[in-house]
């Protein structure tokens, strides 16, 4: 790797993301440490420079549209386009046994829609190289359609989001506004939603389904043009989300990230899930 490879990693100020950033910087990589807030961009920045890593801060709020537009246009300026994105950034405000759905809207307003704006916007701006530019989305076991454990309980709208045919923006668009309007009048208990953080894992899940639709719409792309897309669950790692619960560290959490991002082309494929470096079901 050189630092003429460009990753972006989005909230990498702590946790998970932080620890991707340096990771992909150790490698050789030049890595843009992107947070929210400028100051914490800097601060992260700074401790990795002090490594010798090459790393660049930039503030972006995913939320934004503003300021995923004011990012695209200083990567176009600075970079002229980039290599990897790593959507990393994420909330999730449910800790323990508690699944309230109080910040629903940030949630999903966050993980899917902040994601896919980032998707969207990005895109364009993804080199073609004969390395393989590619996304690697960061979402959760707890986002799986047909998880044993925590899953939605509508066969149908199971079926819908499993298979390709039925599969659409518009479905999930659809499935997400209709949870959020049960959760402002109070009727989201009775849904047949994941009984499990319900609002993340429903923006999770829409992240992954994402994931496909896009890695479909990617694979007209030909030769160097190609940009491959996939998730991973990091698993559980102690970080703040989790309030440092957990069985991992952000090292571990950070690894199948790092893996996916530098896989040699010949070996990556497009629109699967990851957890400790094998292919898992969505
Ligand atoms: P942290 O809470 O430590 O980090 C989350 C990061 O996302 C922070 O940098 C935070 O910034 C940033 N962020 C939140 N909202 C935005 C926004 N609107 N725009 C830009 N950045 C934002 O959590 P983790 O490191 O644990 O989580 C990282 C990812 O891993 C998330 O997507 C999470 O869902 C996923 N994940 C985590 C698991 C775990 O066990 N920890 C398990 C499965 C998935 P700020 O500092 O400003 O708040």
């Amino acid at each position: 790797w050189s630092k003429e490879t460009v990753a972006v990693v989005t909230g990498a100020n702590r946790g998970i993301g932080y620890e991707i950033a340096r990771q992909l910087a150790v490698h050789g990589l030049h890595v843009v440490l992107t947070s929210r807030d400028f100051d914490r961009a800097l601060g992260a920045t700074t401790n990795l420079q002090a490594e010798g890593l090459s790393v660049q801060p930039c503030q972006l709020d995913i939320t934004d549209a503003g300021s995923v537009m004011s990012f695209a246009s200083w990567i176009q300026l600075e970079h002229g386009g980039i290599d990897v994105l790593v959507n990393n950034a994420g909330v999730n405000f449910n800790r323990g046994a508690d699944n309230s759905v109080e910040f629903a809207e940030i949630v999903i307003k966050t993980n899917y829609y902040g994601t896919k704006r980032m998707i969207e916007t990005m895109l364009p701006l993804m080199r073609p190289s004969s390395f393989g530019a590619r996304i690697v989305n960061v979402s959760s076991r707890l986002g799986r359609a047909n998880g044993r454990r925590n899953k939605i309980s509508d066969p149908t709208l199971r079926e819908n989001l499993m298979k390709d045919e039925t599969l659409s923006e518009e479905l999930l668009d659809e499935m997400l506004t209709n949870f959020l309007s049960q959760v402002n009048y109070g009727a989201w208990q009775n849904g047949g939603w994941p009984q499990m953080y319900t609002d993340y894992s429903l923006s999770k899940l829409a992240l992954n389904v994402y994931t496909r639709l896009t890695a479909r719409r990617l694979a007209e792309r030909l030769g160097t043009h190609r940009v491959y897309i996939n998730c991973f669950c990091p698993g559980w790692v102690k970080t703040q989300m989790t309030n440092w619960e957990g069985n991992m560290s952000t090292e571990e959490g950070a690894d199948t990230g790092v893996w996916m991002a530098l896989l040699p082309v010949e070996n990556i494929s497009s629109g699967s899930f990851y957890a400790e470096r094998r292919e898992i079901d969505f």
